[in-house]
């Protein structure tokens, strides 16, 4: 099919202009494209090949090779139409042949010169194209397109074809993109490194002349991605900080209450922690703002930097602020503090969206005054209404829960705190450098002395006595205690999933001299809080939960946990509520008890849970099964999946485009050399980054 024009030849065509303005689109098709994402003529560029068919080489109805797919030119010379059948023998200049097809083709005449490619078999001695693709051939100078080049295969479903979203961009891109298509990466960059035009590539990247040309484009195409992110960072970062470019914070040196606490530990620091508390004290001793991560597996004592860290703010006569993404681990993290502060003078608020008024007016007060120096609580803290006297440092536990891009609240928040970020989920290198720019990392990779390594036992329901004893010698026997996790809340006539009450009941009839409870999010906050208080202080046994007990939530002496309705949780999670336990001396243990129906991609997570227990390879093995965009949270965030780029294989482009943008920002901080950049980048993410538009 062809477009000679577009439907009305007086308005602009602009990559945003959508698909509806083509010939040849009408709404059939128009549904059939927005059910794979694409609106506009922008989305229809970028909707790449799946794969490619190399149907470069015409051979030879002489040389023929059956059991392989083969292109040829050959003419009709003696033809069979019926319903639903269509025969015909094709003859080159080296031989003859059939093509079959199970359709009826009234279209097709004697004499008739075809293309073909399709695959051939032999049989009886003669050789069969089977339902071969077909393009009429009508003059000699006709090159044919569905042959003699390689054959771009998309994304197609029932309502549009491959070959139709062929034709369409290989139309919009001889025809239309060069009204709407500019360069934009920076002349000096393209001769540099030899790269092709966006034009080029794009062009290249749909119909590739060969091997090298689809490398050269789509190498191309993925730097500029990363180069726009890039320098989009760059720029957010510049806003953030003023002017100047240059952000000052505290200078803070731990003191009295720094060496008081650490004195005080009941254990001896890993080596890793050590290292990590040396780099963040050393970050915090400096003016340079504070931009650092804290990598750490679960359980390996990452709060005890993150303490480190607000005791120093403390001694330094600021205030300090930990956020944690639930209100369950924020109480948790308050409580353990406030052991240690009272002997040292210093004053913790507590802060989440569930306080009452009155209190929430007093603690908001206390913050402002400076009286509170230490705050911690759920995201809450950064709403607006909370004004701080003196913020210094803000540590965010469980960073991938709250995503990537709030941190420009934090930065927001008054002057340009410190900030230390904590998470257990690891982040490949990759990911680190192109979504947070400048960002340091410290990383706790050993568990404290004499832990255990977990025992991971995979349950179904025809091992549930066994489980019951399990349990009724750890309880009872060994006075330890236990998680018992469910995906629900209550039960649900549409689900098949345990509910966390419908457990609870069963337990307690099981087990009736055993202390049972149930906990999950809708219960009130302090309701929540005096249950996970009784649980910390061994008031019950058996903690029948959802996953909201899934983060940083730390009592060593529960030594076991039971994830019901397994192979639905997500392998973040599974690894995260593992995690739970294991944390005291005695032998850690986590039965996943699969379902009745379970997937096969759920089994397939656990058994990568009983194969290792390290996160790094549990993340990886994730970051394969699901792409980059939901492990780093930045899905929901609006940057969206690269179009072009692969963060684990185009480390070396991200390196590249990270070095050229800081060169360009350096050089010219506002862009003004470089419009077209500068409102490429804008175009593309100003969502996405919170750039506002400004000259
Ligand atoms: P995470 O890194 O998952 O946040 P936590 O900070 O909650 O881990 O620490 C897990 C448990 O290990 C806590 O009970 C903590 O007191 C304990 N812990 C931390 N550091 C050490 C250490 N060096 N030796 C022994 N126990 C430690
Ligand atoms: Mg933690």
């Amino acid at each position: 099919m062809r477009l000679r024009s577009h439907k009305n030849k007086y308005e602009a065509i602009r990559l945003s202009s959508p698909v509806e303005i083509l010939r040849g689109i009408g709404s059939r098709r128009s549904a059939a494209l927005a059910k794979l994402g694409v609106f506009t003529l922008e989305d229809l560029l970028f909707l790449l090949p799946r794969r490619y068919e190399d149907r470069r080489f015409i051979n030879t109805l002489r040389n023929i090779e059956p059991g392989k797919l083969q292109n040829v030119i050959a003419r009709i010379t003696q033809l069979t139409i019926k319903p639903n059948l269509t025969q015909a023998v094709i003859q080159d200049d080296t031989g003859k042949a059939q093509a079959v097809w199970f359709s009826e083709k009234n279209y097709l005449h004697e004499e008739m010169t075809l293309a073909l490619s399709g695959n051939v078999e032999n049989k009886y001695s003669v050789n069969s194209f089977i339902n071969p693709e077909l393009e009429i051939i009508k003059s000699p100078e006709q090159r044919p397109s569905i042959i003699g080049r390689i054959i771009p295969v998309y994304p197609a479903n029932a309502d549009i074809s491959s070959k139709f979203l062929g034709s369409i961009i290989k139309s919009l891109l001889e025809y239309y993109s060069r009204q709407c298509i500019q360069e934009f990466l920076p002349e000096k960059i393209l001769k540099r490194f030899g790269m092709m035009s966006n034009l080029e590539a794009l062009i290249n990247i749909h119909n590739p002349k060969d091997r090298t040309s689809f490398i050269r484009a789509r190498n191309r195409l993925a730097f500029e991605e990363l180069f726009l992110l890039q320098t989009g960072m760059l720029l957010r970062r510049q806003k953030f900080s003023g002017d100047s470019g240059n952000l000052h914070a505290k200078i803070l040196k731990p003191g009295k209450s720094f060496h008081a606490f650490m004195n005080h530990l009941p254990f001896r620091l890993t080596d890793s922690q050590r290292i990590a508390i040396y780099e963040i004290l050393e970050d915090l001793s400096r003016e340079k703002p504070m931009n650092r991560i804290l990598q750490g597996d679960v359980g390996s004592g990452k709060t005890l930097a993150a303490f480190a860290a607000l005791l120093t703010a403390a001694d330094s006569g600021t205030q300090s602020a930990l956020m944690a993404p639930t209100e369950i681990l924020a109480w948790q993290h308050y409580n353990k503090l406030i052991k240690s502060l009272d002997s040292l003078g210093l004053k913790a608020g507590f802060l989440s969206g569930s306080l009452g008024a009155k209190e929430r007016r007093e603690i908001l007060n206390q913050i402002s005054t400076g009286e509170i120096n230490i705050v911690i609580g759920t995201h809450s803290i950064f709403s607006e209404s909370v004004n701080f006297h003196d913020l210094s440092l803000v540590i965010i536990d469980e960073q991938h829960r709250f995503g990537v891009l709030q941190r420009s609240e934090l930065i927001s928040k008054g002057s340009s705190p410190h900030v230390l970020a904590m998470t257990a989920t690891p982040i490949p290198r990759t990911l680190l450098l192109s979504l947070y720019g400048d960002l340091d990392s410290s990383r706790i990779n050993e568990l404290p002395a004499g832990r255990k390594a977990i025992q991971t036992i995979i349950f179904n329901h025809e091992n549930f006595n066994v489980l019951i004893n399990m349990i009724r010698e750890r309880v009872l026997a060994r006075h330890e205690q236990i998680y018992w996790v469910c995906p629900l809340i209550d039960e649900n006539e549409d689900s098949d999933l345990t509910s966390v009450y419908q457990t609870y009941e069963r337990l307690t009839q099981i087990l009736p001299d055993v202390k049972i409870d149930a906990l999950h999010g809708r219960m009130t906050p302090d309701m929540k809080a005096r249950i996970m208080q009784d649980f910390t202080d061994n008031k019950i046994n058996i903690l029948v939960s959802t996953v909201i007990i899934e983060v940083g939530v730390d009592v060593s002496n529960a030594s076991m946990i039971v994830i019901q309705d397994a192979g639905n949780f997500g392998l973040a999670q599974l690894h995260q509520l593992r995690g739970r336990v294991g944390r005291g001396k005695a032998q850690g243990v986590c039965v996943l008890l699969e379902e009745a129906n379970i997937t096969p991609e759920g089994k397939e997570r656990l058994n990568a849970m009983q194969k290792t227990s390290d996160g790094f390879e549990l993340s990886e093995y994730d970051l394969r099964q699901r792409g980059s965009g939901e492990i780093c949270g930045t899905r929901q965030h609006g940057i969206n999946e690269f179009r072009v780029a692969d963060l684990i294989r185009d480390e070396k482009i991200l390196l590249l485009a990270r070095n050229e943008a800081r060169a360009l920002i350096n050089q010219d901080p506002k862009l003004d050399s470089e419009p077209l950049l500068k409102h490429e980048i804008f175009r593309r993410l100003a969502g996405s980054l919170e750039l506002a538009i400004t000259s």
